[in-house]
């Protein structure tokens, strides 16, 4: 399991559920939460708000009764977000997110959580980053204490360090009635350069399959995709990820 997940979060439903292990949208995506295998980071991507959808997520990770079925009466849950003592909100001021922030947030983490099992730091707005900043997270992504999560939420992933994103392991998160997904073109992954548009559609296809068919094979090849979209991000060899994409495409 990578330390960082990258969650991409187009559109959500019913986000005043308590905990987004139980969204509709996500129930098999979000096993890692009922198995208390959540990656060490998280990177949210939407063109939504993303607000709701990261409270729901931290409040789960900081849940004292996770086993909980209904409304949870534990101290975390009952216990105005902002006001959490295992949590640190990290946001633009005004147009960055400053490294002073940065470095307040990164020293919080030398000490164990106080109700939770789990220290959080939620960066908002993660492209807003400045370059020192983004290296000072970084170091402390690199090599986190065991109970540390990194939750980062942007709409605008591209914005964010590579050596960051490159440590994080996404998860799609869609509302699939809001977005129609648009067929490929034929033989889309010999394109020359090949689109990173195509992966994203590629993925959402097969997001789509698994939502359907509730095989995990479909699971594994929407990873895969991401991890092939990042590596066409962070500018890889186009003919390896193109060799890589049509094994994967040829395994449906
Ligand atoms: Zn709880």
């Amino acid at each position: 399991m990578p330390p960082c997940l990258l969650l991409t979060w187009t559109g959500m439903k019913n986000s005043s559920h308590k905990n987004p292990s139980r969204l509709d949208s996500w129930p098999q995506i979000a096993d890692p939460f009922a198995a208390g295998l959540f990656p060490q980071s998280a990177l949210v991507i939407s063109d939504t708000p993303l607000f709701e959808p990261g409270v729901s997520l931290c409040r789960s990770l900081l849940c004292e009764e996770p086993e909980a079925r209904s409304i949870c009466r534990c101290r975390s849950c009952q216990t105005d977000f902002v006001d959490h003592p295992d949590i640190h909100l990290l946001s633009p001021s005004p147009h960055t997110i400053r490294v002073a922030d940065v470095r307040m947030a990164v020293q919080s983490l030398l000490y164990r959580p106080l109700w939770s099992s789990v220290r959080i730091i939620w960066i908002q707005a993660a492209d807003t980053l400045t370059p020192e900043s983004a290296n000072l997270l970084l170091k402390a992504v690199e090599e986190p204490a065991p109970y540390v999560h990194f939750v980062l939420t942007t709409n605008n992933p591209d914005q964010v360090l590579p050596t960051i994103r490159s440590r994080c392991q996404r998860f799609v998160i869609a509302d699939p009635d809001s977005q129609p997904i648009e067929a490929l073109p034929p033989d889309w992954m010999m394109a020359r350069p090949l689109l990173p548009d195509h992966v994203v559609q590629a993925a959402r296809f097969a997001r789509k399959q698994f939502r359907q068919s509730h095989h995990r094979q479909w699971l594994g090849i929407w990873e895969e995709l991401w991890q092939a979209y990042d590596a066409l991000a962070a500018n890889a060899n186009q003919d390896i990820v193109r060799e890589q994409l049509r094994r994967l495409w040829t395994r449906r």
